[in-house]
């Protein structure tokens, strides 16, 4: 049978304390124990089942993981605080001082900023490069290469990762492949493409209403336990643990995010195909003239689409702004950062999310001045939408009437 991530999850049966439809949430940060020994035990990680302190992990922590893992069809996953405090740990505990890591230039620029400039201060160092040509990738290999990372749909300018391709790098030279994959949940699932390890912010599409952050590593048994050790375990020591309630609410959520997803896809497609009609640079991995169109299908979950992210281009970044507050105020979506939201969210990343990244790399990659980063809403007119949206194209000289 083929591998379904949202059938996986569907196939999941947690029920509460009290028969409740939902898993009882727990809601301690300390647990009893009615022998010594067996508290011992637990810290040690010797005692299944046994709960000993909140920050090591709780149930409503492990239902979450859990879910995640067969999501993405690994053998299990460790939730953290938020996207960063999964990433970060996770590529430290797989570097030590003098290691080197191969990322892709198209990345989160939290992820970017960690890399480049807080890495290094442990002498780990990362070469940035195009990660959609192979033989520059694997040029970058050095001796001291350990991590190879990308995502999989990249941020902001959805290029598409060649996720069999670096894995069959990643074996050959003995590197973990890391990828995140917070743009493309549902839609690739990286770890039955060749990742050793599928990072997510939950904060985003996963979670869905933009009211939580979360954060989650999925990977083999053997990583997670790593992760979580009690002597050296990054996960563990570096803090950024999950609290239950969030833990519960993003389990929720998760229940329909098969149904939001192809909602997300569905309206995003249909805005791409118009958008580029009225010649707008427009970028969205299911138009075909995006260079990584045929890649994107080879690899996708088809039912569940080309996800929810779309770029635009409207030329200058004063008419960019211009134009996201008017689309703001017309209450077609909001000016944030962030996405996955049942609304649709719009921002200027050469601004915002990636003004991490220096001016003259941005031009390098493609960062325009007016392109701007959409996250396509759940709106159930997109037709609708679509004419509303062109007509403040019209109002601010994007667009001839
Ligand atoms: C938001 C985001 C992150 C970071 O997640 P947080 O929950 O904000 O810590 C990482 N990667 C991508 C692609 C993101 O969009």
């Amino acid at each position: 049978m083929a591998f379904n991530p949202a059938d996986n999850i569907q196939d999941l049966q947690y029920f509460g304390e009290f028969g409740g439809v939902n898993p009882s949430i727990s809601d301690s940060s300390t647990y009893t124990f009615l022998s010594a020994k067996t508290m011992f035990d637990t810290f040690e990680g010797n005692a299944d089942g046994c709960y000993l302190y909140s920050r090591h992990s709780t149930p409503s922590n492990l239902y979450l993981g859990e879910a995640l893992a067969a999501m993405e069809g690994t053998e299990t996953a460790n939730v953290a605080a938020s996207g960063m405090g999964a990433i970060t740990p996770t590529i430290l505990q797989f570097c030590q001082a003098g290691d080197h890591v191969v990322s892709s230039r198209t990345i989160y620029g939290g992820t970017y900023a960690f890399l480049k400039n807080f890495a290094p201060r442990m002498d780990i160092h990362t070469s940035f490069v195009d990660i959609t040509k192979l033989d520059v990738v694997e040029a970058a290999i050095t001796k001291n290469t350990k991590v190879l990372y990308c995502e999989s749909v990249s941020n902001p300018l959805l290029e598409v990762a060649d996720i069999k391709g670096l894995a069959k790098i990643a074996k050959k030279y003995n590197l973990q492949l890391l990828v995140d994959n917070t743009f493309s949940p549902l839609n690739i699932s990286p770890a039955k493409l060749g990742a050793d390890v599928v990072l997510h912010s939950l904060t985003k599409f996963i979670n869905g209403s933009s009211d939580t952050m979360g954060g989650v590593v999925c990977g083999t048994q053997e990583l997670i336990d790593t992760l979580r050790n009690v002597n050296d375990g990054a996960s563990m020591l570096l803090g950024a643990s999950m609290d239950s309630m969030r833990a519960a609410s993003i389990m929720k959520n998760l229940r329909t995010l098969h149904i939001r997803i192809k909602q997300h896809s569905k309206n995003a497609l249909y805005l791409a195909e118009r958008f580029q009609k009225e010649k707008i640079k427009t970028v969205y991995p299911g138009l075909k003239s995006h260079p990584g169109h045929e890649l994107f299908k080879s690899m996708m979950n088809e039912e569940y689409g080309y996800g929810g992210m779309l770029t635009l281009d409207v030329g200058s970044l004063d008419k960019a702004n211009e134009l996201m507050e008017l689309m703001q105020e017309r209450n077609l979506g909001y000016l944030a950062v962030s996405l996955g939201f049942y609304k649709t969210l719009f921002s200027a990343p050469g601004s915002s999310t990636s003004s991490e990244i220096p001016e003259q790399e941005q031009a390098e990659m493609g960062l325009s001045d007016g392109l701007i980063r959409f996250s396509i809403g759940l709106d159930n007119d997109i037709e609708r939408t679509f004419n509303m949206m062109r007509e403040c194209m019209v109002e601010v000289g994007v667009l001839k009437a």
